[in-house]
């Protein structure tokens, strides 16, 4: 699919519930409005976006959130998903907080590449930029992620602690080795891709500043002399990536803020409640729900639960057909560039959480 731009545009990223068991302070630092839980699409309802999409010419797609593991099924839907003719590649964007449990089903069902959301190895920050007590657990995660032999990402958001206030949560650790240290270091010991991304003013987010990539691009040469681009590609995104000299994985840069990376965008993102959006910076893009549920009135079983026409036939003819003019329509009108830099332009109010990250 070629947006108007000439943009091939072949990665989906689809949130999957708008809930979390965590609270980062960037994010959803109270919890969030949630959706009712009938206005979330159902598995199947994704899927059929997904056969719609890979018609499309989707090849990738990332299931994300919310937190991705609080809703049930979701290795179900991996499954579905991976089961999708055209569809090459499912990873899967965690907190990493249910990772461990999940990952024997995580891989039974195939999943191809799992990212998990670290951006502290100090215990005291990461309570106060999660809310929780949940580091040990998410670095034991990720050494079991390793251990699978899967393909492994730990993603830190370059949130400039230096300029970040923590109200509401207890400070005391100002004084700490730069962050970025601590985390880029997993790569040295583990065969991992580390990658900074730049803190984006969505939401939540606007309270906090970025560390600016060029600077951080200019530490990570000083502390790691031997540095070098690693020309390999790791992934669908926008990353760029550095390999160190004794390092098992390498290091990668996200820096949607000092390195716009738009005229290379290649993603679409699906809400949890069914809105394809083109870009993270505006709300604009098509309601799939809508279509989806467009020829029924929501019908109830005996048991309550609500039961979708199409549910048998995710690819049936004329619901497929409605889906792709949707789809194609908001595809062409993807802008050609976010506006982060001129935050009174952006018009998304959402936060991250209602978005999938
Ligand atoms: N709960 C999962 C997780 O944390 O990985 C998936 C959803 S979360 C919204 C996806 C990613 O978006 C996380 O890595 C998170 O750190 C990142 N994120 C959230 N708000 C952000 C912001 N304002 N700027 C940059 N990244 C952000
Ligand atoms: Fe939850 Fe992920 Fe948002 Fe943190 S960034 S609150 S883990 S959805």
């Amino acid at each position: 699919m070629k947006d108007s731009y000439g943009r091939t545009i072949d990665y989906m990223r689809i949130s999957i519930t708008d809930r979390c068991n965590l609270r980062c302070c960037y994010c959803m630092p109270h919890g969030a409005q949630k959706e009712p839980a009938a206005q979330i699409l159902t598995f199947e309802e994704i899927q059929a976006v997904a056969i719609c999409g890979a018609r499309l010419g989707i090849r990738h797609i990332k299931i994300t959130g919310g937190e991705p593991l609080v809703r049930r099924g979701c290795c179900r839907l991996v499954k579905m998903i991976k089961e999708v003719p055209g569809i090459e590649t499912v990873t899967l964007t965690t907190n990493g907080i249910r990772l461990e449990e999940e990952l024997p089903g995580l891989l039974e069902a195939g999943i191809d590449g799992i990212n998990i959301s670290l951006d502290t190895r100090d215990r005291a920050r990461y309570h106060q930029i999660t809310g929780a007590d949940g580091l040990e657990t998410v670095e034991s995660a990720i050494q079991a992620a390793c251990r699978s032999g899967i393909p492994v990402k730990v993603n830190a958001v370059s949130i400039d602690f230096d300029r970040a206030g923590f109200a509401g949560r207890d400070s005391g650790t100002e004084h700490l080795v730069p962050d970025w240290v601590s985390v880029a270091e997993l790569a040295r010991i583990l065969p991992v891709d580390v990658r900074f991304i730049e803190m984006m003013p969505i939401g939540y987010g606007r309270q906090y500043e970025t560390i600016n990539h060029e600077t951080l691009f200019k530490e990570m040469q000083k502390r790691y002399p031997g540095m070098e681009p690693d020309g390999r590609r790791h992934g669908a995104g926008p990353a760029v990536y550095y390999q160190v000299p004794g390092f098992k994985g390498s290091l990668g840069l996200i820096s949607a803020m000092h390195g716009k990376f738009c005229k290379d965008c290649s993603r679409i993102r699906l809400t949890a409640s069914g809105f394809l959006k083109t870009c993270l910076c505006y709300p604009d893009g098509e309601d799939l729900r809508a279509v989806l549920r467009q020829d029924q009135a929501a019908k109830t079983r005996e048991n309550g639960h609500w039961e979708w026409k199409y549910a048998d036939c995710p690819d049936a003819p004329d619901l497929q057909k409605r889906l792709s003019e949707a789809m194609e329509k908001a595809v062409r009108s993807k802008p050609g560039a976010h506006c982060f830099e001129q935050p009174q332009a952006m018009t998304e109010q959402r936060n991250m959480i209602d978005i999938g990250g």
